[in-house]
């Protein structure tokens, strides 16, 4: 096959370090005055086959190819190019085995079972504004809810359309537009056709606790793989450090309303917990099934995220059992007989499980 790179762009934008691709494609737009879709075909991904996101995997992984061709296109090195894909999160706080450019299914499996939006994104309105309109590839992840520079909730929903920022039309990601110019700092959800012009920087949103944004930290510095990963005081991979998060997620979703009180988090924080439970209650006592998604909203995040960095930070096998005992207790009282098979879904280090066969009498382990 010949190559044919793309031709050579007179009007780059430099990357921001932490930049999603999709902000970036967008920058670039803006700045040689085209659409998204053409911006992306002169970029050198192969739109012509299909313009979906899902099947580009847009933002989600980049093939080699495609970041040299980016390269030659933009002098932006393919390194940087693929570092502005969600795939950097790959084997930490993300599992993107699978997905595959051009297959569309494999993108929508790992999008219903990663915590992730591939083609969404939660905002600091204060960090949008700046930078001028860089959004941040993190800001996608489940886990993402506060902004640890400026110490406030990450925006999800807006005021204004009462959707998520960005949001597609009816829950579907937004497709590259042949004719609308990108506006990073305006809402852009699609209703009925028409994109929400709501102003990022005017939505307001609340001041977190510094410990909290502390926590948040340690997640995106785990995440990346700049600090190594505790448990108990033992060494663990990052993927398993996420999986003893979200199994403890799991456990505080199953407690809910008993374990409400035992949270080290604010009333809204236990309301959206309970909200999000409430409307699951259906699943509880089978599979641990949706127990396992992703927070719907940053509040939600945030609750999780301040119960399970306190499990996480015990600092040895007794004080990780005692972290999670009252966790287990509150649990027990709605699943009764029922137990939900917790290990399942994630590959936990062994110090976490045998805590959690300490904490529910040895039965954490379907046999
Ligand atoms: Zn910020
Ligand atoms: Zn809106």
């Amino acid at each position: 096959m010949v190559t044919v790179w793309p031709r050579r762009l007179a009007l780059v934008v430099a990357p921001v370090h932490g930049e999603s691709f999709a902000s970036w494609v967008d920058r670039m737009a803006l700045r040689n005055a085209c659409p998204p879709w053409a911006m992306v075909e002169a970029l050198g991904l192969d739109v012509a086959t299909s313009s979906d996101v899902r099947s580009l995997a847009y933002g989600v992984v980049a093939m080699p190819e495609t970041c040299r061709a980016i390269e030659a296109a933009t002098g932006v090195s393919s390194e940087v190019v693929r570092g502005m894909h969600l795939e950097v999160f790959d084997g930490s706080v993300l599992d993107l085995a699978g997905v595959r450019v051009g297959d569309k299914e494999s993108v929508r499996r790992a999008e219903g079972r990663e915590w992730v939006q591939f083609f969404g994104s939660r905002v600091c309105p204060t960090c949008l504004v700046a930078s001028g309109g860089v959004w941040l590839a993190w800001w996608k992840l489940g886990w993402a809810a506060v902004c640890p520079t400026h110490r406030t909730l990450l925006v999800d929903l807006c005021p204004r359309c009462r959707v998520s920022v960005r949001r597609g039309p009816a829950g579907q990601p937004a497709r590259l537009s042949r004719s609308r110019m990108p506006a990073p700092l305006r809402c852009g959800a699609l209703l009925s056709g028409v994109v929400c012009d709501q102003p990022i920087p005017q939505i307001s949103t609340g001041v977190v606790s510094d410990k909290l944004a502390d926590q948040q930290q340690l997640v995106l510095a785990v995440a990346t793989r700049r600090r190594s990963a505790l448990i108990a005081g033992q060494v663990v991979s990052a993927s398993q450090w996420f999986a003893v998060l979200k199994a403890t997620a799991l456990l505080i979703r199953l407690g809910v309303p008993e374990v409400l009180p035992l949270l080290d988090t604010t009333l809204d924080g236990q309301g959206a917990l309970a909200a999000e439970a409430g409307g699951q209650r259906w699943n509880r006592a089978g599979s641990v099934g949706r127990f396992g998604m992703a927070p719907r909203t940053a509040l939600v995040a945030a609750g999780l995220l301040a119960v399970a960095l306190e499990v996480a930070a015990a600092e040895s096998e007794s004080e990780l059992v005692a972290r999670l005992m009252p966790l287990a207790a509150a649990g027990r009282m709605q699943w009764k007989q029922r137990r939900p098979d917790l290990l399942t879904l994630v590959a936990l280090p062994s110090v976490f499980t045998a805590a959690l066969d300490a904490v529910l009498g040895g039965q954490a382990r379907r046999q």
